[in-house]
């Protein structure tokens, strides 16, 4: 009965009856997803009332954790991957085709739940440091998920070139059906295509074009790049500004156009041996996707382990949100340029994902959160 929606007319008991045509114009003009991937963007910008009241400035975020497929930004990434292979014929569904990604996470269970739904399978390689949450979502979601120990980046066993290396073999092996893609997030233009085709606009409509900054973190560098590349070009004043964890190198990339600054031997110190719990952000090398937008990020702004823990509990205190741990990160620093700009500015920021996927880890040694607590925001930067 579903598929009748162009008739008019119908058989009941010998008799035809007609269906009036409003029926179906009430159900054309309903608000239906075509599958997950019609749950994917157009993700609300949330005014943070605490952040904002605290610092006179409108703090707003976007909240990337409710696209509709895996939950964080990445779904963008992954179905614009995804879509520009198929049209390039690099992957036909239900072939035996495989995709391959390197990801600390997020984009893994993206190309996961997309994969299902278009035919493919998945095959993940992650640090095996990375929140259990994680892996463990990824094979309820029918992906192969090899966990690996951390390693730099010049190490054949490092989880990204472990997946380029599974994709090689699979389409080098003729007994195997279907070929390897891998997804190569980190390189290809087709991440930070995706932010500025989808985040930077959107970010743009939703405010009027009234914003005075965007602050977010690098994993890849897609986001940033993506949404520098497009608002700079609607908006020239527009300030874009790096959030950074410990141990990564893209604080001194941003502020003096190099990786490691010598006098805090950063270089010695590499994001996989520096024991931190944000998952996702920060890493230690160049990346094309960071690149590609490097010269419009302005500023970048450090965040402690321990400012983005309290950032995270004062949000469910004070706001009934629940984020993980770059979404913490990206609050800080927000707060941090809401301090040096001045009150009666628009800072835009994102919520990455939900704190479910982090409660191992992020969230694992938080107390319990009864009634609001004292701690000011003041009491957080100086954490
Ligand atoms: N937050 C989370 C939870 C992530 O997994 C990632 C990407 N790894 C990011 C933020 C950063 O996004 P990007 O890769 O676009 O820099």
């Amino acid at each position: 009965p579903f598929k009748q929606r162009t008739n008019r007319t119908a058989s009941s008991h010998g008799t035809t009856i007609s269906i009036p045509d409003e029926g179906n114009e009430k159900r054309n003009k309903g608000d239906i997803r075509e599958g997950i991937e019609g749950c994917i963007g157009n993700t609300p910008l949330i005014k943070i009332k605490s952040l904002s009241e605290a610092t006179g400035c409108e703090i707003l975020a976007k909240a990337e954790f409710l696209n509709g497929a895996g939950n964080s930004p990445k779904d963008r990434v992954a179905l614009n991957i995804i879509e520009l292979a198929e049209k390039e014929c690099r992957l036909v569904p239900h072939s035996g085709d495989t995709v391959y990604e390197g990801t600390v996470g997020s984009t893994g269970i993206s190309l996961a739940a997309i994969c299902r739904a278009r035919g493919y399978k998945a095959h993940i390689c992650m640090p095996d440091d990375m929140a259990r949450e994680k892996s463990d979502l990824l094979l309820k979601l029918g992906a192969e998920v090899e966990r690996v120990r951390p390693a730099p980046i010049v190490d054949q066993k490092q989880f990204v070139n472990l997946a380029r290396t599974r994709a090689e073999e699979h389409t080098a092996d003729l007994n195997r059906p279907g070929r390897g893609l891998f997804a190569d997030q980190f390189e290809t233009e087709a991440n930070w295509r995706a932010h500025f085709a989808g985040t930077g606009p959107e970010i743009y409509n939703q405010t009027g074009g009234h914003l005075d900054a965007f602050i977010s973190g690098a994993g890849t560098g897609g986001t940033i790049s993506g949404v520098a590349l497009f608002l700079k070009q609607k908006l020239p004043n527009v300030k874009i500004v790096l959030a950074d964890p410990p141990g990564s190198g893209l604080y001194n990339r941003v502020k003096f156009g190099v990786m490691f600054d010598s006098k805090e031997r950063e270089g010695t110190r590499r994001r996989h041996q520096v024991d931190t719990v944000v998952e996702g952000i920060g890493i230690n090398r160049v990346t094309n996707n960071f690149e590609a937008g490097r010269e419009l990020v302005d500023d970048a702004i450090r965040v402690t382990d321990e400012q983005a823990i309290a950032m995270a509990r004062w949000l469910v205190e004070q706001d009934g949100i629940f984020v993980g741990s770059s979404s913490a990160v990206n609050c800080v620093a927000a707060v941090k340029l809401a301090e040096q700009l001045g009150p009666g500015h628009r800072i835009v920021t994102l919520l990455c994902d939900s704190g479910a996927r982090h409660l191992s880890k992020f969230w694992a040694n938080t107390e319990p959160i009864g009634g609001k607590t004292d701690v000011t925001l003041a009491q957080i930067l100086g954490s």
